[in-house]
């Protein structure tokens, strides 16, 4: 049996075809599964009863059970899911002026390994499954009562090292008769997997990219994120100018401030000549500091000087306002104190 929140449009034809049924009710599928919501396939009334009895054979319409539910001052709600195999996965809401934005997981773990983040000291178990991604909108819209109008994949995980899973997922939450978010709305963000950059530019879907870049030359790169061993910066700005070209879209750029690695005017004017004429926009992220790690917060002055360097040489920048960093939910932060409990019971 698979789960019903798995399968794309076409994937739901291609099912129906090999019933000998028609493909249109691929459609209809979709609008019983994400507008109706149905608990159960008996809800179907436009359908025959064979093939109702069918779909309850091959399909399960599963849900997660929510371990815990927190809520920040400011609005910020973070969720911890207990997958069926027992794993435990994070999925935040953020309240914009413009919507409601859902930060979603997409592996169990990561194996990225960069040297700042907390999600990494939890080596990657498994993927996700296209279910298992789609299943975080839906119950965050089951649990609040909201509709969901933006999605960012940049919780626990590297999206493009779960790839064809990710696709899907987006091909899944902007189908117009289900969810219908807009691809616009949608970004994916990578440490900087070159081959699937170049793979994400030729996608036929409008959603959005943002780099994790964190530093303006290999020398300090390579001691933040391995990857960088592997796509160095050279190759890493080529693969964002042929997306750019290949889409004609704007790349994020990510920039977390450290204090005293990456946060001086000589990396903010090195950061400067390396984006000079790319279509990005930078966006520099307070770190959050991590128990486990040596890293720290860059002052404000630094962080204001870093930000004023960019602006002076015509970079777009901003800095980010945090949400949710009293629920351990802003960026960086995903990592439940009960995950943390799970991994010392492993070692134990
Ligand atoms: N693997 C993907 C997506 C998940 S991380 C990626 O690397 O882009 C989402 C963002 O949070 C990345 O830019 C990541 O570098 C950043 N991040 C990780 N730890 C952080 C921390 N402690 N404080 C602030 N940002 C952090």
């Amino acid at each position: 049996m698979k789960s019903i929140y798995g399968y794309s449009e076409v994937d739901f034809e291609n099912y129906l075809l090999s019933l000998g049924e028609k493909k249109f009710r691929a459609k209809q599928l979709i609008e019983w599964v994400y507008r109706h919501k149905i608990k159960s396939f008996d809800e179907i009334t436009n359908m025959k009863k064979s093939f109702i009895e069918k779909l309850k054979e091959d399909f399960t319409i599963d849900e997660f059970e929510c371990v815990k539910l927190q809520e920040s001052s400011d609005g910020t709600k973070k969720f911890l899911f207990r997958l069926s195999d027992g794993n435990l996965i994070e999925t935040v809401l953020m309240v914009n002026e413009y919507g409601y934005s859902v930060c979603v997981t997409s592996e169990v773990g990561c194996n990225m390994g960069c040297a700042f983040c907390a999600s990494g000291l939890k080596k990657k178990l498994r993927n996700l499954e296209t279910s298992e991604i789609v299943l975080q909108i839906l119950m965050v819209e089951k649990f609040t009562n909201i509709k969901v109008t933006n999605i960012v994949v940049m919780g626990i995980g590297e999206p493009f090292d779960n790839y064809d899973n990710v696709i899907r997922f987006l091909r899944i939450v902007n189908n117009p008769l289900g969810l219908e978010i807009g691809a616009r709305h949608i970004t994916v963000s990578t440490c900087g997997l070159v081959p699937k950059i170049y793979e994400y530019s030729d996608f036929d879907l409008q959603v959005n990219l943002a780099i994790s870049l964190h530093a303006p030359t290999d020398e300090i790169r390579n001691k933040l994120m391995p990857i960088n061993k592997t796509y160095n910066i050279e190759k890493l700005k080529e693969a964002i100018s042929y997306y750019i070209e290949k889409t004609n879209r704007r790349v994020t750029i990510e920039y977390i401030l450290l204090d005293g690695i990456n946060d001086t005017i000589d990396c903010a004017n090195k950061l400067a000549d390396l984006l000079h004429g790319l279509n990005v926009y930078v966006n520099l992220i307070p770190y959050n500091e991590v128990l486990e790690k040596p890293y720290k917060r860059s002052k404000a002055d630094n962080m204001r000087a870093f930000f004023d360097l960019l602006k002076k040489r015509r970079i777009n920048v901003q800095l980010r306002r945090e949400q949710g960093s009293d629920i351990d939910a802003a960026c960086g932060q995903l990592r439940s104190k009960e995950m943390k409990k799970e991994v010392l019971w492993e070692e134990e």
